[in-house]
Order: structure tokens, then C-alpha cells, then sequence
């Protein structure tokens, strides 16, 4: 059996910890969230489109890693089979090294490598990727023509049934992995020897454990360290906050003898102690609206942007509104999907009065009709309150249901807001999100990451949209509260 694969040469390349773990202990891992869940299903769909662009090849995959070493055999007899064209998720296996290429294509005497990513740009380590299977490849003794990274082409726009071969852009890598093929076999030696280990190698959490990628053994390794250490602070990059820890600075109150009295570190410090936040109030009430509006809308975007266009006249990961939740005075006749109404959750549909929801789960080509609604409805208010990473104000302009930035001054981001403001709690340290602001304001956690919304919403599932539309509407009441507790 192999050592490595693809995504422990990766995840070694981060921390030889974390490839240890991954080997020997894989169930200390935390749990994936839905996001990331998301993302490997992204993956996956794309690269069976991508098979399209060399059709009638042979699939390759293993059914399970038992068949690894069957799988690699027949990729091999099928290198001297000329019959065989292409093929999809090659097995190859070589000094304990095994990957499964996405697409082999023959090119005369020789092949065509071909590893496909389900993003419109290309990223450091979708390069190492590429060096570790050239690697392989050369290794197997492959003759290869080129090596290429096929990607999504953000300048196709859908016009009919999927044109596969202008979905996808190519790149050749080839000159770059065989200049990286000694760097890949000097780091393939030092992982075999990590994982050969009689005990995980000692290494000290640091900032590898968020870079490149968050570590999912966090919840093991970082499991001593208080959960209100000044670590979890925002104001200081990871970086110093290491160098300090490292150089003995290993409680808050030694911290704190670091950092100038009355500075943000010191109040994040000090929020740490007290389990509050902290807030700068003065840059907080110098943001609030002014004059105070006389009517206030809350609104919540559900925005999709499928890798691969769903839609005519659409690119790929181009957005499109596929819900939205707006609670205000002027919804008194709430609009809301009949089915809410049979839901269990009794006390939410009370408070969803006043609320209108819209959506197109069951048909999102019926998106755009979200616009006039949301131009009419929204121009009732003089303030529309929202919380999004995104800046919100131009998905209204992009979309047109504002007309310029004239009128921008109506969306009020509390995301934003609280940004400027200095917003800390040791929940937001990994990013300030509804559900840990909801922690952070009114120490309740009923709210699931937004992220959770989009899968229900495209879950092709009946339960799924309404669990999405309670939970629009519970987001918009989180929104509501915190612009209650903090401007009124
Ligand atoms: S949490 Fe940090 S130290 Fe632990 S395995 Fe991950 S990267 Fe390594």
C-alpha cells in the first residue's frame, strides 16, 4: 500500500504533525463543515464535466482504497493497450507515492497529463499538486507531452447546453513541475520518514496551523491552550503572537505587561478576561444613522454562484439571488410560504409575522424576479439594515434595484459597522460571522453559518427549502436584535 497520496503530500508540506495525524490517527480530525463539504462536492462535479472535453475514456476510479493496487496495474497495461485513448482517474503508484490523475490523454507516443480545478484562477498549491503527480508520472516512466491544469474560463457565458470545451481553460505546468520534480522527491523522503515515526513528530501549534489552509486538528492539538489565551486575539498578527508566546509570553496577564495600556490589544485582552466584547462605542455612535430613520428594513440575501452556469447569459460563479428575507413595518401582509406555517417551530413563525419571504428554490431561472420586488418593497424604507461579509451595496447596484451610490447611504452593513468599530469577542477570532455575533451579543448559539442556508436552499429537497426559509427569517431576526442592542 502507498505512504502518501496527493493531499497528505499537501497537508505534510504544512506540518509534518498534521500528516502524521492524518496517517495514524485520522479520527482525532475535527469535523468538516458544511462549506467544506460543499467545496469537495464542487470539486467532484466538475471534474466529471471536465472528462467531457476528452470523451470515451476509461474510468479508472477505485471503487474503494482496497482497489488501489489493482487499479494501478491496470493503468499500467493500459499505457501499452492502443485502444485505450484517455483516461480518467489514472492510478499510478510510485516509492510509496500513489495519486489518480483526472485525465490521461494519448498524444502520439506520448500523453497528455491533465489535472482539473474547479476555480477560475490558479493557486500555489494547485502547483504543488501538479509536482507531486509529475513526480509520480515520471517516476512510472510515463512519457508525457505536457502537463496542463484545466480550470473554469471566467469569460464563458452559457448559451444552450454546456460547451464543454469553452468552459475550461488550459495551462501547461510542465516546465515548472520538472524544475520541482528534486524539490518533490526531497520532501516525499522527509514525509515517508514522519510517517514512519514510532510517535508524532513534537510540533508546537503555530502559524501553520491557519496557513495556508485552517488545520483540521486544531480541536487535538489545540486543545490546552485556554480558550481565552490572548491567541485568540485579532489586533496582533498570528505571527507576533507566536513570537511573544514562544519567547515565554504565555499568559494574558504577561501579555498585557506587552502591549500599551488603553491600546485595541489590550482591550481584547481584557474582553478575553471579562468573556465580553469589546467595542470602540465612540466610533460605533459616530457610524449610526443619522438623522435616525423613521422606517427600518431588515434584510436578508440568499445569493448563489454555481461553479458551472446554471442559466443562459450566465458565467460561471456568477451570482444570482436565489431568496430573500425582508422584515419590516410595511410587511404586515407576510407573504411567506404556506408550508412555514406547519413547521414545528411554533415560536419563530409568530416572530415571522411582519417578515415576506421570496425565493426560487424549485426554479432558478425564476431569479430575476426577486428585483422588482425587492426594488418596490425596499423603497419604502429609508434604511435597510443587513449583515454580510459582501458589500451589499453593490450587489443592489449590480443588480439595479438601486439605481446609484447616491442612495447607497440606505444600506446599513452591520458587518461593516462592527468591523470599524473594533468589534472583538474570542468568538470571532477565525471571522465575524451572524452565528458568533449572536454568541458573542446575546450568548445564545441557535443560529447554524449562513454557508448552511445555501445547501438546504439547493438540496432539491422540500424540507430543505423550508428549512432554509425559517432559517432566512431567524438570520433576519439576529440582525434586527443587534441593531436594537447596539443603536437604540
Ligand atoms: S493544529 Fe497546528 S500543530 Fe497541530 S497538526 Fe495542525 S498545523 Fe500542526
Amino acid at each position: 500500500m502507498h505512504i502518501l497520496s496527493k493531499s497528505t503530500y499537501i497537508k505534510g508540506l504544512q506540518c509534518e504533525k498534521a500528516l502524521y495525524m492524518q496517517k495514524k490517527h485520522p479520527y482525532l480530525r475535527d469535523k468538516l463543515s458544511i462549506e467544506q463539504r460543499a467545496k469537495f462536492q464542487r470539486g467532484t462535479d466538475v471534474g466529471m464535466l471536465a472528462h467531457e472535453v476528452f470523451p470515451g475514456g476509461i474510468d479508472m476510479s477505485p471503487n474503494s482504497p482496497s482497489q488501489f493496487p489493482k487499479k494501478a496495474a491496470e493503468t499500467l497495461a493500459n499505457l501499452s493497450n492502443p485502444e485505450v485513448k484517455v483516461m480518467y482517474e489514472a492510478v499510478f503508484q510510485f516509492n510509496d507515492t500513489l495519486i489518480m490523475l483526472d485525465i490521461l490523454v494519448r498524444d502520439g507516443d506520448q500523453w497528455l497529463a491533465v489535472e482539473v480545478k474547479s476555480s477560475m484562477r490558479l493557486s500555489d498549491t494547485y502547483y504543488n499538486d501538479a509536482a507531486l503527480q509529475y513526480y509520480v508520472l515520471h517516476g512510472c516512466g510515463v512519457p508525457l507531452s505536457d502537463f496542463r491544469l484545466m480550470y473554469l474560463n471566467g469569460d464563458y457565458v452559457k448559451d444552450g447546453p454546456i460547451d464543454v470545451q469553452h468552459l475550461f481553460k488550459m495551462e501547461s505546468v510542465m516546465d515548472y513541475v520538472v524544475e520541482r520534480e528534486a524539490f518533490v522527491a526531497k520532501n516525499v523522503e522527509r514525509l515517508k520518514a514522519v510517517v514512519a515515526l514510532p510517535h508524532s513528530p513534537v510540533v508546537n501549534i503555530g502559524t501553520q496551523c491557519h496557513n495556508p489552509y485552517p488545520c483540521d486538528f486544531q480541536g487535538h492539538c489545540w486543545k490546552l491552550i485556554p480558550k481565552n489565551s490572548f491567541l485568540f486575539t485579532t489586533a496582533m498578527d498570528d505571527e507576533m503572537l507566536f513570537q511573544c508566546y514562544f519567547n515565554g509570553v504565555n499568559t494574558n496577564a504577561k501579555m498585557l505587561q506587552q502591549v500599551e495600556p488603553d491600546s485595541e490589544e489590550a482591550h481584547q485582552i481584557e474582553a478575553l478576561e471579562t468573556n465580553s466584547y469589546y467595542i470602540d462605542y465612540k466610533t460605533l455612535y459616530s457610524l449610526a444613522p443619522q438623522p435616525k430613520p423613521k422606517s427600518v428594513a431588515f434584510l436578508n440575501l440568499l445569493l448563489n454562484r454555481p461553479a458551472v452556469p446554471e442559466l443562459d447569459g450566465t458565467r460561471p460563479y456568477e451570482e444570482m439571488i436565489l431568496a430573500f428575507a425582508l422584515q419590516g413595518e410595511h410587511e404586515h401582509d407576510a407573504a411567506i410560504d404556506p408550508r412555514l406555517r406547519t413547521s414545528q417551530r411554533g415560536d419563530d413563525m409568530a416572530a415571522a409575522e411582519g417578515c415576506f419571504v421570496w425565493d426560487c428554490f424549485e426554479d432558478h431561472s425564476r431569479w430575476k424576479e426577486a428585483i422588482p420586488l425587492l426594488i418596490e418593497k425596499l423603497s419604502h424604507y429609508e434604511l435597510i439594515v443587513c449583515f454580510t461579509p459582501q458589500n451589499l451595496s453593490t450587489t443592489l447596484l449590480r443588480h439595479e434595484i438601486i439605481q446609484n451610490q447616491t442612495v447607497g447611504h440606505k444600506v446599513f452593513n452591520l458587518y461593516d459597522i462592527l468591523q470599524e468599530a473594533r468589534f472583538y469577542h474570542p468568538a470571532i477570532k477565525r471571522g465575524l460571522t451572524l452565528q458568533r455575533l449572536e454568541t458573542a451579543l446575546f450568548d445564545e448559539a441557535k443560529l447554524f453559518e449562513h454557508s448552511r442556508i445555501l445547501v438546504e436552499a439547493t438540496s432539491n429537497d422540500l424540507l430543505g427549502y423550508q428549512q432554509a426559509r425559517e432559517d432566512l427569517i431567524a438570520e433576519n431576526e439576529i440582525v434586527a436584535k443587534t441593531y436594537q442592542h447596539l443603536f437604540k
